[in-house]
């Protein structure tokens, strides 16, 4: 279930830290950033009502670039961290935000495993085929045979193709945006926030300084938008079950096509499947309204609450 847009107007300026920003003029994360600010403002998000997951990499320095509740996790592990924090504050707005690396490798397995569980979060992948923090090695979308100017010899691997592994994992919201057009990345934020379920949204990064093949020009040669050919990407209704698998299959070949042309926006929106906090709410009834952070963990003294005396008597052998 989606959080309530609040009545409160704020603008983008509200969501700005005054922290100083390091990431390099004209790095893709830029536009990112502006995009974020963009969207919470547009959704009516106060500050204190979103909690944004980072993980290890330039882009995990977004939470402190972003005045909101901000935490800096482990590498590859922002899902879990997310997750916990949707579970425990349904009422927060939680987005995870990591690169190519961070998510696609150490963090494949945690990115599946959140496709299984349709909890109503965004995860957005920033995503510049390399390892930008460590100086530019190739990273898990980086297809075979390229060879930036910070690589010594080409890629021998296969690449990992997010929207693919997104779409196949059971993400109900999939999208691709492009991080030097603010205006459509704002508005595809705002779709993915809004979206009631697990949301995955693949940004289009240039890394100027370490990535040269691709680059503002080359993207700018080849982008296009998949809402302006009239692509439908919703399903709605579970009984129309021809229909939903072509709408899957279309999604599917979409997210393979690269090279000459390369879409952007929505390439599906499931609205049919179960959501994990109702699914958590009809076995505990109760639990939308004292989920655990809602609940007290120490009285006015500050001593636990937890009776460990019954913890260890249930551990007993
Ligand atoms: Fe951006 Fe690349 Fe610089 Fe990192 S190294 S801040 S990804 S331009
Ligand atoms: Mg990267």
């Amino acid at each position: 279930m989606a959080t309530e847009e609040s009545d409160s107007v704020l603008t983008a300026r509200d969501f700005q830290s005054p922290q100083i920003n390091d990431w390099c003029a004209g790095c893709g994360d830029h536009g990112i950033l502006r995009s974020l600010e963009n969207a919470l403002a547009a959704l009516r998000r106060s500050p204190d009502e979103v909690a944004v997951f980072g993980g290890i990499g330039c882009s995990g320095k977004t939470p402190y670039y972003l005045n909101s509740y901000g935490i800096h996790t482990l590498h590859g592990r922002l899902l879990p961290f997310a997750a916990g924090a949707k579970l425990s504050n349904p009422d927060l707005t939680v987005i995870a935000i990591g690169g190519d690396g961070d998510g696609l490798s150490i963090g494949a397995g945690h990115f599946v495993n959140a496709g299984r569980r349709n909890l109503d979060m965004t995860y957005i992948l920033y995503n510049n085929g390399v390892y930008g923090l460590t100086k530019g090695q190739g990273s898990p979308t980086l297809r075979q045979g390229e060879q930036t100017k910070s690589m010594a010899t080409s890629n021998l691997q296969a690449h990992v193709n997010p929207l693919l592994l997104a779409l196949t994992a059971g993400f109900t919201w999939v999208g691709r945006g492009y991080a030097y057009d603010v205006k459509s990345l704002s508005q595809l934020i705002v779709e993915a926030v809004r979206h009631p379920g697990i949301a995955f949204l693949d940004v289009l990064q240039p890394c100027p300084v370490y990535n040269d093949l691709h680059t503002r020009g080359w993207y700018g040669e080849r982008i296009y938008s998949l809402q302006d050919e009239d692509y439908d990407p919703l399903i709605a209704d579970a009984g129309e079950e021809e229909g939903n698998r072509k709408k899957l299959e279309q999604s599917l070949v979409r997210a393979q096509e690269w090279g000459e042309r390369i879409p952007l926006g929505i390439f599906l929106q499931d609205l049919t499947k179960p959501l994990f906090l109702e699914q958590i709410a009809d076995r505990q009834p109760g639990y939308m309204n004292t989920p655990p952070a809602s609940r007290a963990i120490a009285d006015d003294a500050g001593r636990t609450l937890a009776d460990m005396r019954r913890l260890f008597a249930e551990l007993e052998v």
